[in-house]
C-alpha cells in the first residue's frame, strides 16, 4: 500500500452544514469536520453500510467528493458500499487512520458501486475521495511560507458565505510584472493543490535563480479561490452552485470579482499582469495553453517553457494542448483577452503519484524562472 505524501489535515470544528450521521448504535460514521460529505447513509444490516453521493446541483462535472470519519467503541470489521446518484466514482478512496498520513484504502468497484471493508475502532478513521485539504491547511502553509520568504499573507476579501479569501505576494519595488497563480476553484482538485504548494515553495525559495527572478518580477497567489466549497466537499461549483472557472467573462459571482477588480487595481498602479498559471486536475496531466497564434505577447513563451520541461523530465511526457474558447469564461482566457499576455491551466492527474507531482512543479517553476528571466534578457538587447 503506498503511503501518500501529506499528512491528515487538522479536523477542525466548523460547523458542516451538510452534516449526516449514520450509526449502529456500536459504530458512527459522521460527517462533523469541514470537507465532509455523505449525502446519504443507511444501515442495511449489522455492520454493513450503504452511502449515497449526491452532487451540491446539476449539471455537473463528474467529480463525486466523499469525506467520512468512522469510530466505535470496539474494534469492528464493518463494510462500506458507497454509490453515486446517476453517476460513477472518479476518486478512489484514501485512509487516514487516527489522523496519520493518507493511504489508498482497498476496494472494489462492482459496476457503479465502490466496496471497502474498514476496521472501526475508537481511533476515528478518516475514509476521503483524495487527502484532506481544508481551508485551514492553506493558512497553516501560508504561515510557513511567511516564516522562511518576505511576503505578505492577507485578506483579498469574502466568499459569498463570508469565508476568508486570501493572497499571497511577494513584492519588489522595483518590479512592474506580475505573475499570477491561482487555485482550487474547483473543491475535489487536490492534486493541482499540491502542484501548487511545490510550485509556489519553488519560486519563493532561497535558491540563486529565485532571488534573481524576484528581484524582476512580483507574484500574486491565490491559493485557494472557492472556499465555501471547499468546506461543503462540492464536487464542483461554489456556494451558489455555479463554476467559477465559466465565470471569468461574466465576473457574476464574488469569487471571480475580487480577483478582477484586484488585478486591474495593480495595473491602475502601473503594474503589469506578465503571465498566469491556474492549478487545476483532471484524469490526466496536461497543460492547456493559448495557441501560439491567439496575438499574445512571447507567442512561443509556453512552447519554450514547457519543451524545456519536456527535455529536462525524460520519463515525463508534457503534454500542450492549446485551445481558445472565447465565450467559455475560463481564466486562462481571460488573462490572454485582458492583459495580452500567456496563461495556462496546470492539470495534475488525479492518481499522479505525489512525489512526481512535487518533481515536475519543482522542475516546472524553476524553467518558468529561468524563461522569463532570458526573455526579459533577450528583450533589452
Ligand atoms: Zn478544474
Amino acid at each position: 500500500m503506498s503511503v501518500l505524501l501529506i499528512s491528515c489535515a487538522t479536523i477542525t470544528t466548523e460547523q458542516n452544514d451538510n452534516e449526516q450521521a449514520c450509526s449502529s448504535g456500536k459504530v458512527r460514521i459522521t460527517t462533523d469536520f469541514s470537507t465532509a460529505r455523505m449525502d446519504e447513509c443507511l444501515l442495511v444490516d449489522e455492520n454493513e453500510y450503504l452511502i449515497t453521493l449526491v452532487p451540491e446541483n446539476t449539471p455537473i462535472n463528474s467529480s463525486p467528493w466523499y469525506a467520512f470519519k468512522i469510530q466505535s467503541d470496539q474494534t469492528t470489521n464493518i463494510t462500506i458500499t458507497m454509490k453515486v446518484r446517476g453517476d460513477k466514482h472518479r476518486y478512489p478512496p484514501k485512509i487516514s487512520i487516527n489522523g496519520g498520513a493518507w493511504q489508498l484504502q482497498k476496494h472494489q468497484i462492482k459496476g457503479n458501486r465502490l466496496i471497502m471493508k474498514i476496521t472501526a475502532s475508537p481511533k476515528p478513521v478518516v475514509i476521503a475521495a483524495q487527502e484532506i485539504i481544508n481551508n485551514q491547511y492553506y493558512v497553516d502553509w501560508a504561515k510557513k511560507l511567511k516564516v522562511s520568504g518576505k511576503i505578505t499573507h492577507n485578506l483579498l476579501g469574502n466568499s459569498t458565505q463570508g469565508r476568508p479569501i486570501y493572497k499571497i505576494e511577494h513584492r519588489n519595488k522595483e518590479a512592474k510584472e506580475w505573475l499570477v497563480i491561482l487555485g482550487r476553484q474547483h473543491p475535489p482538485e487536490v492534486t493541482g493543490a499540491l502542484a501548487l504548494f511545490s510550485f509556489v515553495e519553488t519560486l519563493l525559495s532561497t535558491s540563486k535563480l529565485s532571488q534573481n527572478y524576484l528581484k524582476k518580477y512580483n507574484i500574486l497567489v491565490i491559493p485557494n479561490i472557492n472556499p465555501d466549497g471547499v468546506h461543503a466537499g462540492n464536487w464542483r461549483h461554489n456556494a451558489n452552485g455555479l463554476d467559477l472557472n465559466r465565470d471569468w467573462n461574466q465576473f457574476s459571482q464574488v469569487e471571480t470579482s475580487l480577483i478582477n477588480n484586484y488585478l486591474q487595481q495593480l495595473v491602475k498602479q502601473g503594474g503589469k499582469i506578465k503571465f498566469a498559471v491556474d492549478f487545476h486536475s483532471t484524469h490526466k496531466d496536461i497543460f492547456y495553453s493559448m495557441p501560439v497564434d491567439y496575438g499574445v505577447e512571447d507567442p512561443y513563451f509556453v512552447r519554450h517553457w514547457l519543451g524545456a520541461l519536456d527535455y529536462l523530465m525524460p520519463k515525463f511526457d508534457v503534454v500542450i494542448k492549446p485551445g481558445n474558447n472565447p465565450g467559455l469564461g475560463v481564466s486562462k482566457q481571460y488573462f490572454s483577452d485582458h492583459y495580452g499576455v500567456h496563461a495556462i491551466t496546470y492539470e495534475m492527474g488525479d492518481n499522479t503519484d505525489r512525489i512526481k507531482i512535487k518533481r515536475i512543479a519543482f522542475n516546472a517553476a524553476n524553467l518558468l524562472m529561468s524563461t522569463m528571466l532570458s526573455n526579459a534578457n533577450h528583450n533589452k538587447e
